[in-house]
């Protein structure tokens, strides 16, 4: 069977959705068409009744995650926790709702040598990513969530009442709190992204301790966050790893096919991307 698979988004263009299931077809010799489609917010209830008839699944991304909740017949436990849906798989009709992300992360940290179990995570910034990111930790056993962000209401909303964790200034991130203290270290704000003035006014909150980061930014492919990692000899990568275990995880979800996820994404960082050189970009 051909399978029929899209991403929806607004803007849509800078996607790289459609190139990385694109290649996942490619090497599980599957076939299928992935489209990259505009939708508007007005629009979304429209492309939902749409897919219900014409596709068997859709990716979601900025600004209708949220959004398109009220439109799905069924949304699994943990996208319901995050509030936040990326995935969407349509069988006879019907909408179910997932979340990838929190998956994709736990997944690139593994790869890392960098478990959520046992961890203590030290997370900055608390928008939607941060949220998927948080839940996951949790769930998978992680010791501690210490949420750094600019807007206290905005962590406390992603650290639920009475869970492992912490809710701290963003102006407090500091080698006392966050190097010495966290196993982990995952940058979810946009600091450092092309395209963005904003960065990191200064690195000295890695120091303390030897903590693998995560910088889910990806592009550029060494943000100023990972060359300081690196100039620290810290285990650290960006967030193509995270992006591509997503992905993986979302072919799972809308064929129901069995492959080895790990393989395949190991396979889509090394090599499968590059010939857009949009390679691994992986550092320490
Ligand atoms: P979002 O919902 O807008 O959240 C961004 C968070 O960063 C908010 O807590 C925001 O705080 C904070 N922030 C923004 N500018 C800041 C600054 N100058 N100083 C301190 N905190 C700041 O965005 P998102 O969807 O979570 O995405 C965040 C980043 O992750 C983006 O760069 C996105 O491309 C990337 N991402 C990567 C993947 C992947 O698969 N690798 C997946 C999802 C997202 P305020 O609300 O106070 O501004």
């Amino acid at each position: 069977m051909a399978w029929r698979l899209a991403v929806i988004g607004d803007p849509i263009a800078h996607t790289l959705s459609p190139l990385i299931q694109g290649k996942i077809m490619e090497k599980l010799g599957v076939e299928g068409d992935y489209a990259a489609c505009h939708v508007r917010p007005e629009e979304l209830g429209r492309f939902t009744e749409y897919a219900r008839e014409n596709l068997d699944g859709f990716n979601i991304t900025i600004p209708h995650k949220s959004a398109v909740i009220p439109f799905l017949d069924e949304i699994d436990a943990y996208a319901q926790s995050c509030g936040a849906v990326n995935t969407v798989r349509v069988r006879d009709g019907k909408l179910c709702g997932f979340n990838t992300d929190g998956d994709g992360i736990r997944a690139a940290l593994e790869q890392m040598g960098a478990p959520f179990a046992g961890s203590r995570v030290a997370l900055l910034g608390a928008g939607g990513a941060a949220r998927s990111i948080c839940r996951k930790a949790l769930d998978c056993g992680a010791d501690a969530v210490r949420v750094f962000c600019r807007r206290p209401e905005q962590g406390e909303a992603i650290l639920p009442a009475g869970s492992r964790g912490e809710v701290l200034p963003f102006s407090a991130l500091s080698a006392e709190t966050c190097g010495a203290w966290a196993d982990i270290i995952i940058n979810a704000t946009p600091l450092g992204m092309s395209g963005t003035a904003a960065d990191f006014a200064g690195f000295s909150f890695l120091d303390g301790g030897r903590p693998a980061v995560c910088d889910i930014v990806y592009k550029p492919a060494e943000t100023s966050l990972l060359k300081a990692c690196r100039e620290r000899g810290l285990v650290c990568r960006n967030g193509l790893g995270m992006l591509v275990y997503q992905a993986v995880y979302a072919f799972r979800i809308f064929t129901g096919l069995s492959f080895d996820e790990d393989d395949l994404a190991v396979f889509l960082l090394r090599r499968g991307l590059t010939s857009r050189g949009e390679g691994a970009g992986t550092a320490g």
